[in-house]
């Protein structure tokens, strides 16, 4: 607690002395009768200017809500004016030795000023209602509580000194008047405030002090003369202990939640009434006169009991409704299978986070879930999503919010602002190191990492995330890339070329290009590969190194390979069939991975051997080390093409991690050395650590293909003095600039009807 916290203790403390003094001082005087009575007005006044110090150093010293500095203001005014009065009313005490003083006029107007600018206060204390409707049942329901509350006291304290034979100031009279009206409409209004910014303990205390006021009238009617001393002295001093109480609970006052308003008062005061209608029974005139108020009490009564079974019926149907609202809620807002936060959740909490400040967000894509989906069915899918949410789960724990966007995406909304994105999302790929689920799968994720600052919108944070996902996916997977300004270009390229591609592959704007495979001794053409071209109508020729990410990215390359697959079978055929069965021996279109795993993919090769009529041993596929690596479907299809007799070459080899192992496992024909190797092979720098390591690889490689009895292809060659060397190394076969170019299959045909002829002349 702060010094400034302790301040109002003292306040409590000061007035709890005087209270204590001052009835101590009764017992005192009740026993030995020395000293004047008028010592009993001291209190009061006393207590009420401590009170007055308190709400003063509140207003100044602790932080207040408007409402709340204009609320303690007025209870300062109210209890300035009551500690003045009540202390012109105490001199007078001591001036008149007479037990009852008559208040004087003065000290009435101080004291009703007191008394109203406290009504006053709790008047305008907001209730914080709702609607139109409910504020007249508020209104209503306080009438009658105040009606019965007051009509109660009015009966029991004010009624009998009115009439009583004790002759009570007009004064005197006024101020019980005003400090009943105080007490029961600080009750009613107390019971139906439901937290703002005035602390409810603190108004409570409040309207408990108008029923100190209550208290002491009551004592005063019951005890006579006798009852005056011990009001003033016993009862009046606990109203300033919790005026001082009041404002200490206002000192600390950090913000209300929300409460219920109380609904049951109404029918509370509707019973007080009947108290004094049961009181008046034996003093009723005739005995039909009480024979209606019996009927009247029991009707009202009766009435009540009611009212409260309806207001627990609808207490049980509200709660019902709650429950079964929240049982809504959650539904809508979580995913049913994982139990995840759902996209709508996500988006709205992300919404809000962005209007306060920064967001990181991070997107989680599996890799490859679709094949365990479709191979091993959708129950095994189901647990994997689940296993999925439990690992994002416990890697997330209290730092953010983990959702199942749908499918098998995923996102994280981080929440704790010091975690960085980079240290979840590396968390979390850890997380998938392990087999998961009850099937021990190994799956791997891809994560997008996006942060953005206030006033970002959510679909911009979103989509940065998005991009980032996608290069992660494109840098090898089980990989996380946080976005950077400009990532996007080459992701919008891709869709608006994929876009094209689809066009370009109605218009049939694609071509085949055919780039002869050489033996190196002789320079015969031996074979050739199939290379695709686009010829955009207004950009010119495209290169693939543009189109083939982007057909491999959006699926086109599946449509675009098996038209270059047919038309390479085609064109092949039609030259054996001109130039001789002898002319060539391999013919070799490229095959992309995401072609290896279309199930149709092998029944396609089938289908354009069958069409054209090409042998199947002519045919030798191109495929990336990192094509032949993915999974079963794909040794399937392999096995399955190798048992047709169509030949395979390892493309770019050298180039990949796992080459060796590799070809253990995988039914390759040929290996195609990387042009890279070929690359300044033939520059002899002794010492050149590059050259020497270019040349290691390209001897080694060729070893390695006799010792496992494969062909081999240079790739790439563009001068005499690589050809020469790659001899020297045992190279038969090669391809490259130096030796021709690619062209369309009309130069091709040309060239081959050269050889023919040069060969029979
Ligand atoms: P790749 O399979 O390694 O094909 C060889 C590439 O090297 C071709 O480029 C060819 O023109 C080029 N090349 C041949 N000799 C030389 C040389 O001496 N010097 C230089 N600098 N380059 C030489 P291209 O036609 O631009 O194709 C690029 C890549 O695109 C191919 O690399 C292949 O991976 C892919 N590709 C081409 N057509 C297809 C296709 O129909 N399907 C698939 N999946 N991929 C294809
Ligand atoms: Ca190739
Ligand atoms: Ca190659």
């Amino acid at each position: 607690m702060t010094a400034d916290q302790r301040a109002p203790l003292r306040y409590i403390a000061a007035t709890g002395v005087v209270a204590v003094v001052s009835t101590l001082w009764f017992a005192g005087w009740q026993i030995t009768g020395i000293g004047p009575a008028a010592v009993s007005f001291v209190s009061l006044p006393m207590g009420a200017a401590i009170t007055a110090a308190a709400a003063f150093d509140l207003l100044r010293r602790a932080p207040l809500s408007k409402p709340a500095r204009r609320f303690w203001r007025a209870m300062l005014l109210a209890f300035a004016g009551v500690a003045i009065g009540y202390a012109i009313l105490a001199a007078a005490g001591f001036r008149d030795t007479s037990i009852l003083p008559v208040m004087p006029t003065a000290a009435a107007v101080f004291a009703g000023i007191g008394f109203l600018a406290a009504m006053w206060a709790m008047g305008r204390v907001p209730l914080g209602i709702g609607s139109a409707g409910e504020r007249w049942r508020q209104l209503l329901d306080r009438a009658i509580a105040f009606l019965g509350g007051s009509t109660v006291l009015f009966h029991f304290g004010l009624a009998p000194m009115i009439s009583g034979n004790q002759i009570w100031s007009t004064q005197a009279l006024v101020l019980l008047g005003l400090s009943f009206t105080l007490a029961v409409g600080g009750i009613t209004k107390v019971s139906y405030i439901r937290g703002g910014p005035i602390d409810r303990t603190a108004l409570r205390l409040i309207g408990l002090m108008g029923s100190v006021g209550a208290a002491v009238a009551l004592l005063m009617v019951l005890g006579g003369d006798q009852g005056t001393i011990p009001a003033q002295a016993v009862a009046m001093p606990i109203a300033p202990v919790l005026g001082t109480l009041a404002v200490y609970r206002q000192w600390r006052f950090t913000g209300a939640a929300a409460r219920r308003a109380n609904t049951w008062l109404p029918y509370l005061a509707v019973v007080a009434v009947d108290v004094p209608l049961i009181a008046v029974i034996p003093g009723a005139l005739t005995w039909t006169d009480k024979l209606v108020i019996v009927a009247s009490v029991l009707v009202t009564g009766l009435v009540t009991v009611r009212q409260f079974v309806v207001f627990r019926e609808n207490a049980r149907l509200l709660r019902e409704k709650r429950a079964s609202e929240e049982r809504l809620q959650h539904e809508a807002t979580h995913d049913g299978l994982t139990g995840l936060a759902n996209r709508a959740l996500f988006r709205r909490r992300l919404g809000e986070q962005l209007e306060r400040g920064g967001a990181t967000v991070l997107l989680v894509d599996l890799d490859d879930f679709k094949t365990v989906n479709d191979s091993l069915g959708h129950d095994v899918g189901d647990d994997l999503l689940m296993a999925v949410a439990s690992v994002l789960r416990e890697s997330t724990g209290a730092d953010g919010l983990p959702v199942r966007l749908g499918g098998d995406e995923f996102a994280v909304l981080i929440s704790e602002p010091t975690v960085l994105g980079e240290t979840l999302a590396q968390r979390i790929l850890d997380a998938f190191a392990g087999p998961l689920s009850t099937h021990r799968l190994l799956v791997h994720a891809s994560i997008g990492i996006a942060t953005a600052p206030a006033g970002t919108t959510l679909d911009r944070l979103l989509r940065d995330a998005d991009v980032a996902m996608y290069a992660a996916k494109q840098r090898g997977k089980a990989n996380w890339v946080r976005y950077h300004d400009g990532m996007e270009q080459p992701v919008a390229d891709h869709a608006q070329l994929g876009g094209e591609l689809l066009r370009a592959l109605d218009a049939g704007e694609f071509t085949v290009h055919y780039q002869p495979i050489v033996a190196l001794h002789t320079g015969r053409i031996v074979g050739v590969e199939a290379l695709a071209r686009w010829m955009h109508p207004t950009r010119g020729t495209v290169s693939p190194a543009e189109f083939i990410p982007a057909a491999e990215s959006t699926g086109l390359i599946v449509p675009l390979g098996r038209f270059v697959l047919r038309e390479a079978c085609r064109q092949a055929a039609a030259w054996l069939a001109e130039f001789g069965p002898d002319a060539l021996q391999k013919f070799g279109p490229n095959v992309s991975a995401r072609q290896l795993h279309d199930p149709d993919f092998v029944t396609d090769v089938q289908a354009a051997l069958a069409e054209s009529g090409l042998p199947a041993d002519r045919l030798v596929l191109e495929l990336t080390e990192s094509a032949v690596l993915r999974g079963q479907q794909v040794s399937r299809a392999l096995y399955q093409l190798h048992e047709l007799g169509v030949r395979m070459a390892l493309d770019d080899f050298g180039t990949g991690e796992s080459s060796l192992s590799l070809l253990r496992s995988f039914p390759a024909a040929i290996i195609k050395l990387d042009k890279s190797f070929v690359d300044g092979i033939e520059l002899d720098e002794p010492g050149s650590p590059e050259a020497d390591a270019r040349q290691a690889v390209a001897r080694a490689v060729m070893q390695l293909a006799l010792a496992l009895g494969l062909d081999t292809v240079a790739e790439g060659i563009e001068n005499r003095a690589q050809v020469d060397r790659l001899l020297e190394l045992g190279y038969s076969l090669g391809q490259g600039y130096h030796l021709a170019r690619p062209m369309p299959a009309e130069a091709m045909t040309r060239l081959l009807a050269d050889q023919r002829d040069f060969a029979s002349a």
